[in-house]
């Protein structure tokens, strides 16, 4: 651990970034509370968290605490009061945005005036979430990457109305985590999602008009442009179903078409297949 001492820290939602972000805090020292409404998406989280932490051993990541000791530090709840004394709370619930102005209004009633609200969202902008709840100045973008044990950067939106404190406070947070946070300001889709989200249109645009299927669009920006995934297996990493509630977000924020959800994309999603964590997306991990 290092820079910063060890707190109480919330997270709201146990899908693919709740259970990551958790295992980051848990690894670091932090006490955490995990909040979910579903007891399978908790008791998935768990095993999943199980699984990393002895793999972050097997793999030499980690040679501190065993994992059983590190899973120990989280806390799986479905109420949210037990977020009241946290020092930061972190929303991870699906990138909707009535969903998100629903749950940052609840943590508003629940939570201490201290504690620093913040949001793994893929591109709504802060300050949208900020207006739910009474100090806007302690909301603040933690755009965590998937999967977030593995990735040592994190997008950090300061919204018009995020103070220096709570910025401070939220690069104090990421440094503990061994976690280095880029800065940059509010906006749809951010920095990272108004450009991948496009790139990702695009592309499953041309492999629905034939121009190249999914194998050579992801080998064309692996090889020739160096990208260590393309952007068609990056959204099957990120999963299909979020990357359209994204691009829908983006188009709903933006009114620009070309965040589109793409017909292949549908048609995928139509078929339940939603990238790596069904077993197949635009590419086939079985
Ligand atoms: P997910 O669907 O895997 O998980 C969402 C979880 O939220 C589910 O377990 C669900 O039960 C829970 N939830 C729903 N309503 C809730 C409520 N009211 N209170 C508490 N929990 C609730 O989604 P995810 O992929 O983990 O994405 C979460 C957020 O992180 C989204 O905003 C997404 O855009 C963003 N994000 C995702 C990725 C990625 O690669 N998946 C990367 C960066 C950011």
């Amino acid at each position: 651990m290092n820079g910063g001492s060890v707190m109480k820290v919330g997270v709201v939602g146990a899908g693919t970034m709740g259970a990551g972000v958790a295992e980051c805090l848990a690894q670091a020292g932090h006490g955490v509370i995990v909040v979910d409404p579903d007891p399978q998406a908790v008791d998935g989280a768990r095993s999943r968290m199980r699984d990393s932490l002895r793999l972050a051993i097997l793999l030499g990541r980690t040679g501190g605490p065993k994992p059983a000791e590190i899973a120990a530090r989280v806390r799986w709840t479905d109420s949210p009061t037990e977020l009241r004394d946290a020092a930061f709370v972190i929303e991870c619930v699906p990138e909707r945005i009535d969903l998100k102005e629903k749950v940052f209004a609840e943590l508003d009633r629940v939570c201490g005036p201290e504690t620093i609200l913040a949001t793994c969202t893929s591109g709504i902008p802060v300050d949208r979430l900020a207006a739910s709840v009474t100090h806007p100045e302690q909301v603040v973008g933690l755009h965590f990457m998937n999967p977030a044990p593995l990735k040592d950067t994190v997008e950090v939106v300061r919204g018009p109305r995020t103070s220096a404190q709570t910025l401070d406070r939220a690069l104090t947070l990421l440094a503990s985590l061994d976690k280095t946070g880029i800065v940059v300001g509010d906006g749809p889709g951010f920095l990272l999602n108004r450009v991948l989200m496009l790139c990702i249109a695009e592309a499953a645009a041309a492999l629905g008009d034939g121009i190249a299927d999914a194998a050579t669009t992801d080998a064309l920006f692996e090889g020739c442009l160096g990208h260590p995934m393309g952007p068609l297996r990056t959204a099957d990493l990120i999963g299909l179903d979020n990357v359209h509630d994204t691009m829908t977000a983006l188009r709903e924020l933006t009114g620009d078409d070309h965040y589109r959800p793409p017909e292949s994309l549908e048609a995928l999603i139509d078929a339940g297949h939603l990238g790596r964590k069904t077993g197949r997306g635009f590419h086939d991990y079985r």
